[in-house]
């Protein structure tokens, strides 16, 4: 039996995708395997949001190309292989495939044809979606994209090049997708895209669906009971998805909703053209509608022209909103990107040290939320055992990760009520509750 190797990078569509090849290639009569000296087949899905992440998809290349059998084919999919287009094959010459993060569904075109040069990183819509198999067994927490690409056109942000303009998919495709999902397995559902609470799709009868209709979709089905979305645009909150928070329980009370930086001038640069007041009113109606609801945020720092007042702008909104789980990244230039053209770079060492600044307090805000939680009880979503196989991880309504004694039953339940007895800045730890 052939064996296929997949590694993936970057963010949760990526990890949607790989899952979709894995399912390809299963359904080609292939079996995964982790190592790659016995794999027929590697493939790396890849991230390009950071130059980082590019360089080290490179290096990992060059790396399986001294390890992989000779006759082995190796390839990337994905973000870097949008970016890098047929330069891929000049710094890789052996390389076998190059596709996009849209065209990924021709991957087997290389099985039949293993001498030929496979590339293709055209941006051809949602075509894929109807060319992959469908999925027969759903995880527990089945991520279902809605929509690809961005019109948002951030000037440090790759995305609008590597995935395209924004499209939607139907909402009946969608509404499929859940369904198969809850009959085979699915308890959470996560709505993904690019700029998901942007989903719009507008039917021959001219009927426009948003997000909040495939949310109240999802929510008829008995066996979905957690459901969510990631990641959203602050301007794009509109008042029928927010009131979802409030009529939809099983939608859970978390929302990643980045602000990216809390400076007017540095916003504006970034062409985020929302201003702070702003973004506090969508979170304030956020709390209205939900008062349990916590809401994490994307952060960049050191961005063209900050100022040490605009990082401190950045600081203080941190503070506002005490937000829990939150990324923070060094501004990163990037190709095809305005940002990386513009004047005033700002010297790394200062990216540094303003990102230890605020990576400490996001870490503070987060360990004061977590120990805020000791003494509740949550229901939470099975992860499966931890490395030492005595442990279960949970994943809380707010993605704290919850840690549980194994239980002396052979199963245990997919959803629990955890009390919750401890917590540090990374995790919780909790017993099931009786
Ligand atoms: S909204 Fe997000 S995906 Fe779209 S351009 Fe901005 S950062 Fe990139």
């Amino acid at each position: 039996m052939k064996k296929f190797f997949i590694q993936t990078f970057g963010c949760q569509m990526n990890v949607y995708d790989s899952q979709r090849i894995i399912n390809m290639l299963e359904s080609y009569g292939m079996q995964q395997t982790d190592k790659i000296q016995d794999a027929d087949i590697i493939i790396l899905n890849t991230c390009a949001v950071r130059e980082k992440a590019t360089n080290k998809v490179f290096s990992a290349l060059g790396r399986i190309k001294q390890s992989k059998k000779p006759t082995a084919l190796f390839g990337i999919i994905g973000c870097v292989a949008r970016e890098a287009g047929e330069t891929a094959f000049k710094r890789i010459p052996d390389l076998n495939f190059v596709l996009g993060p849209q065209s990924y569904h021709k991957l087997p075109l290389i099985l039949s044809n293993p001498d030929a040069k496979l590339l293709n990183i055209d941006l051809g819509g949602l075509e894929k979606f109807d060319e992959l198999p469908q999925v027969e067994k759903s995880p527990a927490l089945a991520y279902i994209p809605i929509q690809e690409g961005c019109n948002h056109c951030c000037t440090y942000c790759i995305v609008p090049y590597t995935r395209g303009r924004e499209l939607s998919r139907p909402f009946k495709d969608v509404v499929k997708d859940v369904i198969q999902a809850a009959n085979t397995g699915a308890v959470e559902i996560c709505f993904l895209g690019q700029n998901v609470n942007g989903y719009k799709y507008i039917d021959s009868d001219g009927k426009v669906y948003k997000l909040s209709d495939l949310i109240k979709e999802a929510a008829k089905q008995d066996n979905i009971k957690r459901i969510r979305f990631t990641s959203s645009y602050p301007t794009e909150m509109t008042d029928d998805l927010i009131n979802m928070f409030k009529t939809e329980p099983k939608l859970l009370p978390f929302l990643n909703m980045p602000i990216q930086s809390g400076s007017m001038s540095v916003l504006k640069r970034m062409n985020r053209p929302y201003d702070l007041n702003q973004y506090i009113d969508i979170v304030d109606k956020l709390k209205a509608a939900r008062p349990d609801i916590q809401i994490s945020s994307d952060f960049i720092v050191g961005f063209p022209g900050e100022t040490e007042d605009d990082f401190e702008d950045t600081m203080k909104i941190a503070e506002k909103i005490k937000y829990i789980n939150s990324y923070s990244f060094k501004y990163s230039p990037r190709p095809h990107t305005a940002a990386a053209l513009m004047e005033d770079q700002i010297p790394e060492a200062m990216k540094k040290q303003r990102l230890a600044k605020l990576d400490s307090y996001l870490n503070e805000l987060q360990r004061q939320f977590n120990e805020s939680c000791i003494g509740k009880t949550l229901e939470c979503l099975c992860e499966g055992l931890d490395k030492t196989g005595k442990h279960l991880i949970y994943r809380t309504p707010y993605m704290q990760q919850c840690v549980v004694n194994k239980p002396a039953e052979i199963t245990w339940p997919i959803l629990a009520r955890i009390d919750i007895t401890e917590a540090n800045k990374a995790s919780l730890r909790g017993t099931f509750s009786k």
